[in-house]
């Protein structure tokens, strides 16, 4: 198959739309990442999306909608849900709620819950409007390589695999979205994103985070969700996070660095000029360069042959969060405390 690299456009929209409808898959930028996009009650469109990604039938994918009334007939929508949407939609926030019998068992992989969001992106809403359906969409990287926020990176991963991939130019938030379980006693984060757990706390009075997003989840226990066991975002090349002071992380990474063949260092930009002449990456000033970065770094030190990062961390907290969740994940949680270490 030839898959069609196109300028997102009025055009390109309604051929990609068309595609949709045909039962096809298409990819499409997100304000978070790009979506590798089908019809979500179609079920052998979406496991058209299934075998392009090679994504475990395990792992449900989040339906994408282009306003709030399309929740209705797709989930048990609740008053909490509806304070949530007011605030926080469009954008990267999906929300966990019992589902209703129209969605196919394959789109949530047999759970009794689906993912609804309406993103934000202009040409992700223009898209799912077109197709005149919701769509169930995944990161549109091949499964647990790092999520593409580039249309580029999503041709390296699906060329051949597709039809057509909608270009709409970088993503701006560049971690996918937060995914909020709504359907139990209390909002739980299942993956951190940029609607943050204090700004959902602003908005209900209460939200907690799972113990599984920096964790691994135990093998004797059962995941709160599917892609919590699933390896993720993982480059070609190991992975250290060096936790502590930022002289002693300094020392440790440029010691351990040293030893090493083919080796690079992601640091936030005021640490960089501590790692001198050693291939260092900068992850910008902030937890929001460093999530606008993260995933496109990467991909670019796959692309040149590195085989050990070492990364430095950022604090646990608003989009933090999401970032060491997934430097964490992507690092397989080796994660090294250099103040313990001298
Ligand atoms: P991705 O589509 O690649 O952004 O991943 C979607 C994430 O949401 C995965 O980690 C899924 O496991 C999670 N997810 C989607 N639907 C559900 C659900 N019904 N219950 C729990 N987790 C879900
Ligand atoms: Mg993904």
């Amino acid at each position: 198959m030839r898959t069609r690299l196109l300028k997102g456009s009025t055009r390109s929209v309604f051929d990609a739309a068309a595609l949709i409808r045909a039962g096809q898959v298409v990819a499409f930028p997100t304000e978070t990442v790009y979506g590798l996009g089908a019809n979500a009650l179609d079920a052998d469109a979406v496991a058209r999306i299934f075998s392009a990604k090679e994504r475990p039938a395990d792992n449900p994918l989040i339906v994408h909608i282009a306003a709030v009334e399309e929740a209705f007939p797709l989930c048990h929508w609740t008053p909490d849900a509806q304070t949530l949407a007011q605030a926080f939609w469009p954008g990267p926030l999906t929300m966990l709620l019992k589902k209703k019998s129209i969605i196919p068992p394959i789109t949530t992989a047999g759970l009794q819950t689906v993912a609804v969001r309406m993103p934000s992106h202009p040409l992700a809403l223009a898209l799912i409007k077109a197709s005149g359906c919701p769509i169930a969409a995944p990161s549109a990287n091949r499964s647990s390589r790092p999520s593409p926020t580039t249309a580029m990176h999503v041709l390296e991963d699906m060329s051949g695999r597709i039809p057509m991939i909608l270009d709409g130019g970088p993503s701006s938030v560049g971690v996918e979205s937060t995914v909020l379980d709504m359907s139990g006693d209390t909002p739980t984060i299942f993956r951190p994103g940029a609607v943050t757990c204090e700004q959902i706390t602003m908005v209900l009075g209460e939200c907690c985070v799972s113990d599984s997003v920096l964790r691994p989840v135990p093998a004797t226990q059962n995941a709160p969700s599917p892609g919590m066991r699933h390896k993720h975002y993982a480059p070609k090349a190991r992975m250290t996070l060096v936790k502590g002071d930022a002289n002693r992380v300094a020392q440790y990474i440029a010691s351990r660095y040293d030893r090493d063949e083919n080796a690079a260092i992601l640091a936030f930009e005021e640490h960089v000029p501590l790692y001198g002449a050693r291939h260092t990456q900068s992850l910008g000033k902030d937890a929001m360069d460093a999530a606008h970065r993260l995933f496109y770094l990467l991909r670019g030190m796959d692309l040149g042959g590195i085989t050990r990062i070492y990364a430095e961390t950022l604090p646990e907290n608003g989009l933090g969060l999401a970032v060491m969740n997934r430097m964490a994940r992507a690092a397989g949680f080796d994660v090294v405390n250099a103040d313990n270490e001298y």
